[in-house]
């Protein structure tokens, strides 16, 4: 379904994704990890501390939000700054552009079209691009056939 995913990188355990991106493979640091690449829907901190301190009661907010910070800085997940109020990972680094719903809050993947793709390899006036992302905000697919259904109602 999600092709995105099979690419190259993505098939990877956590382990190894964490030494192939020169981050010491700590428990903590493999289990947040593995909970990105199990839930590519695009958490935020809050979310993966909620979901993982039941198991692990000596983990805190700012290990979490610090290790997630560390995975981007290394090239090993994205920071997604496209809602305001929240920041989020994905364990997804290929090149794909993200739809925030503006009613639901749920951040859809989206193909990203290859001549939008070739500009990463640019060097934009001088500049060495390494970074490159596409937000879309509306209202999804999901949103607006509930609007269809209530006004049939
Ligand atoms: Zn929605
Ligand atoms: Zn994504």
């Amino acid at each position: 379904m999600n092709t995105s995913l099979e690419r190259k990188g993505q098939m990877m355990k956590p382990y190894e994704r964490l030494l192939e991106h020169n981050i010491k493979p700590s428990m903590q640091r493999i289990a947040i990890m593995q909970y990105l690449m199990e839930h590519p829907i695009h958490p935020s901190a809050d979310d993966i501390y909620t979901a993982l301190s039941p198991s692990m009661p000596t983990l805190s907010k700012t290990t979490v939000y610090n290790t997630l910070k560390l995975f981007s800085e290394q090239g090993a997940a994205q920071m997604l700054t496209i809602d305001e109020k929240n920041t989020n990972f994905d364990a997804d680094t290929s090149i794909h552009s993200h739809f925030l719903c503006k009613r639901c809050g749920h951040i859809y993947d989206l193909q990203c079209p290859e001549a939008v793709k070739r500009v990463e390899s640019l060097e934009m006036d001088g500049h060495q691009v390494s970074e490159v992302h596409y937000y879309y905000k509306g209202i999804c697919k999901n949103c607006l056939r509930k609007d269809k259904e209530i006004r049939i109602d």
